[in-house]
């Protein structure tokens, strides 16, 4: 008997058609003979009816708030079906969710039949957190020791209004070998595993066949750590020379002349997350002023004239002269470039991180506004997140199955935290 699935991205279409994790996941499901998956997103998951599962990926936090309205509106229509979270947040810590779910899966699910066996409801021992059965803690995280290129979808779905545009994503590997302790991508897809370079080479190639775009994204923690990089780009100009190649994150400490050349970039996004030597080092962020500036030369050298700066404010430890030094620093790389673009968001303790058990800092909004003013002197754009949705983001980390109830009622992330606020419970999720 065929099994129908519902996969849902719990929120717009243009970012859930960008998203790997669905990618993977629809295409994994449809491998099965007597499965049949669809993809929805919060535009159309009103039309989900009669299905025997509906597996939902938690890749934020925020979404929480969406999940619990998509779940409350399918149950009376699939009243058969299973209800199945996976992605990241089900890894960290999903307990707001726990009485809206039948089981979440702690892992990657290539190379395992998990979420076959899930839909089929039978026994599954071992990634499986079931809120009414077992505990979190004990369940062992599962995932595949390599990857095996029939796993990856080589025929994927693209749209011009998702995050990389229409492009073919490439994911080199998972896990990062660098060891920020704010990290949770570090920590939920450890150990940091590359894939071949002769399985990459081929799943571009006959990716670029079946999904006929002219862009590869390359996706991975940290793309510039992947050893054979300058080799697999230049694999991939010589399948086509028009293919442009977009790396989604880069270390300043990988840039290279010849990665730079390649990827014939316009703007150089580097993340020094702190201003200062000292807070980089104790937040091991392990990239020096010269490893910065290093990168900076050779992106100038190579006519790159704008750069983005990722930074974050409110980690533990963190001084006045630590912000202090990413004002001075943004104003220094000014200097160089035409434009500079500023990304500053709060520190938020994630679970499973080295920092887990740290405050979160509400001083962080004054801090923004602090360096937003002095930078706007030296014609620099800083942008954030809205502050609110961080301390959301804090709580959800956080909280337990009781939260879930007080989401259900206060369905806004605002009318969310003025209850908590109101009802003194805030303090404890940020403390
Ligand atoms: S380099 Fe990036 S992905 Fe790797 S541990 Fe640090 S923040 Fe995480």
């Amino acid at each position: 008997m065929i099994k129908n699935v519902a996969l849902i991205f719990p929120n717009k279409f243009k970012g859930g058609i960008s998203s790997l994790a669905m990618q993977i996941l629809h295409y994994h499901l449809n491998s099965y003979n007597d499965i049949k998956c669809d993809m929805y997103f919060i535009e159309n998951y009103n039309d989900i009816k009669n299905k025997d599962a509906i597996i939902i990926t938690l890749q934020y936090e925020n979404d929480y708030f969406n999940v619990i309205n998509i779940i409350n509106n399918l149950k009376p229509k699939n009243p058969n079906a299973i209800f199945i979270g996976g992605g990241p947040c089900a890894m960290g810590a999903p307990f707001p969710l726990s009485n809206y779910f039948d089981a979440f899966v702690v892992g990657e699910i290539e190379g395992t039949n998990i979420m076959h066996n899930l839909i089929n409801r039978e026994p599954v021992e071992t990634g499986v957190f079931y809120p009414n059965l077992n505990d979190f803690d004990t369940v062992k995280r599962i995932y595949p020791k390599s990857f095996n290129i029939e796993d990856y979808p080589l025929s994927q779905f693209t749209h011009p209004s998702g995050a990389y545009g229409e492009a073919f994503l490439l994911e080199l590997g998972r896990g990062c070998p660098r060891r920020c302790k704010f990290c949770m991508a570090k920590s939920i897809y450890c150990p940091p595993r590359f894939k071949k370079i002769d399985d990459l080479k081929y799943i571009a190639e006959e990716g670029l066949k079946h999904t006929p775009v002219n862009k590869i994204a390359l996706i991975s923690p940290s793309v510039g750590d992947y050893k054979h990089i300058v080799d697999l780009c230049h694999h991939i100009k010589d399948i086509n020379n028009d293919i442009s190649i977009s790396p989604s994150s880069l270390r300043a400490d990988t840039i290279s002349e010849e990665l730079l050349k390649i990827l014939n970039l316009k703007t150089l996004t580097i993340a020094p997350e702190a201003g200062s030597e000292r807070l980089r080092e104790y937040i091991k962020k392990d990239i020096s002023e010269d490893d910065i500036f290093n990168a900076l030369n050779i992106a100038k050298d190579n006519r790159i004239d704008k750069v983005k700066l990722y930074y974050m404010v409110g980690f533990p430890t963190e001084t006045k002269e630590d912000i202090e030094e990413i004002i001075n620093l943004s104003n220094d790389i000014k200097k160089d470039f035409r434009k500079v673009e500023v990304s500053i968001n709060p520190f938020i303790p994630k679970p499973k991180t080295e920092f887990e058990n740290e405050p979160f800092d509400l001083e962080s909004k004054n801090t923004i506004k602090y360096i937003e003013k002095s930078l706007k002197k030296s014609n620099i754009k800083v942008s954030y997140e809205n502050f609110n949705s961080m301390i959301v983001q804090c709580v959800l980390c956080r909280g337990d199955s009781d939260l879930g109830e007080i989401m259900e009622q206060y369905n806004k992330p605002v009318q969310f935290l003025k209850y908590l606020k109101k009802n003194n419970m805030l303090g404890d999720y940020l403390k």
